[in-house]
């Protein structure tokens, strides 16, 4: 495959959330007034893991309130084709892929609300969201804002993506059979992102900006150990090249004191592997974070600390940030949400 073919089947990085890009009027299809401000469950954000959330908890008869952000649907909408979410053979377009969550999710009667949580209060019950100047209550909660990947900043780089850029290996590795590519990153994520595109690529150049790795020493051995991978340290790139596709990027020296010229790597794909952020900051401090930033959860359900509240998808998940895991994880919310709503009846009765 050429890089030139490599935009037709290349996805991003699959992860979800709240700061999600621009809306999509195929999946935007509702105005938020129809919305009730009582709900039973109410569900923040809206992709992979809060719809499926929502198909599990409005099948269980519950009438969740999804509230999905501005720009609903989670970082898939900036995907063309994904290819290993299980049940589409021949792949499916992201867009294509959450719009089909959301209209199962409403088909069994949830309400969408495609405005971004300004806030919350979780102190008391019952539980207040604020949107778009409304106030919503609600029983249960699950929390499924998801975590956005973050970017060197470029304009390059924004206008490539898709084209030859991405932020998830595991997702687009495949397209870049046969071809070289680069690496951005010192952390755990890149030296392991550079590994698994060994299995593809001719050659993977590791570019960090330090001289020294952020990542563990097990994986910095295996990652100096492998014939494919060449290190280029203290640099950064500071322009993609191409015009339809990458085909290379622009390295800075960064040595303090350097004032060699920006030389040029040829290369086909470039991943962005610099960390993610999880979506948490519209929770206001409201549920306890790792050191990393994610929210955590309180036993091998998907509890959070304060009752009524569950957690799915990537806003606590560092580890796997898959579109399949984060859906599998709404189910568990939803589950969750869906007894505790059904043991507190009973406690009521
Ligand atoms: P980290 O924050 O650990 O590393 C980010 C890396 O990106 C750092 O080396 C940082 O450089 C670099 N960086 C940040 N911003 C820029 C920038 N603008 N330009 C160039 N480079 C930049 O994130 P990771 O995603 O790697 O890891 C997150 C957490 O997840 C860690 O705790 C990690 O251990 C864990 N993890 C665990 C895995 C496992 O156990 N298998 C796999 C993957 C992650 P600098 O070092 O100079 O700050």
């Amino acid at each position: 495959m050429t890089n030139a073919e490599a935009p037709k089947g290349f996805g991003l990085a699959i992860d979800f959330g709240a700061a999600a890009p621009a809306a999509d009027p195929a999946v935007a299809t509702k105005a938020a007034p129809a919305a009730p401000t009582e709900a039973r469950l109410l569900i923040l954000g809206s992709g992979p893991a809060g719809l499926t959330a929502a198909i599990y908890a409005a099948r269980a008869g519950l009438a969740p309130v999804v509230i999905g952000g501005y720009a609903p649907g989670g970082q898939l909408m900036l995907t063309s084709e994904v290819e290993n979410f299980p049940g589409f053979p021949e792949g499916i377009d992201g867009p294509e892929l959450m719009a089909n969550m959301r209209k199962q999710a409403e088909r069994f009667g949830t309400i969408m609300v495609d405005q971004d949580v300004d806030r919350v209060d979780l102190s008391a019950e019952p539980h207040r969201v604020w949107s778009a100047g409304r106030e919503f209550h609600a029983e249960a909660i699950i929390v499924a804002t998801g975590a956005s990947a973050l970017w060197l900043g470029l304009e390059s780089e924004t206008r490539l993506r898709g084209r030859g850029v991405s932020a998830c290996a595991t997702c687009d590795g495949f397209f870049f059979k046969g071809q070289e590519v680069v690496v951005v990153g010192g952390g755990d994520t890149a030296l392991e992102e550079a590994l698994f595109l060994t299995r593809f690529a001719t050659k993977v150049h590791l570019v960090h900006r330090r001289d020294t790795f952020r990542a563990s020493k097990i994986m910095i051995s295996r990652v100096q150990a492998h014939a494919s991978i060449q290190l280029h340290m203290n640099r950064e790139v500071i322009e993609v090249l191409g015009e339809k596709s990458t085909e290379a990027v622009m390295l800075r020296d960064t040595t303090p004191g350097a004032t060699s010229t920006p030389e040029r790597l040829a290369a086909g794909g470039l991943f962005v592997a610099i960390g993610h952020k999880p979506n948490t900051a519209l929770l206001g401090g409201a549920l306890p974070v790792d050191a990393a930033g994610y929210l955590q959860l309180e036993s091998d359900t998907t509890a959070s600390q304060i009752d009524g509240v569950f957690i799915a998808g990537d806003v606590h998940d560092h580890r796997y940030r898959q579109a399949v895991t984060a859906a599998g994880d709404g189910c568990r919310a939803a589950l969750d949400a869906e007894r505790w709503l059904a043991e507190r009846d009973a406690s009521k009765s």
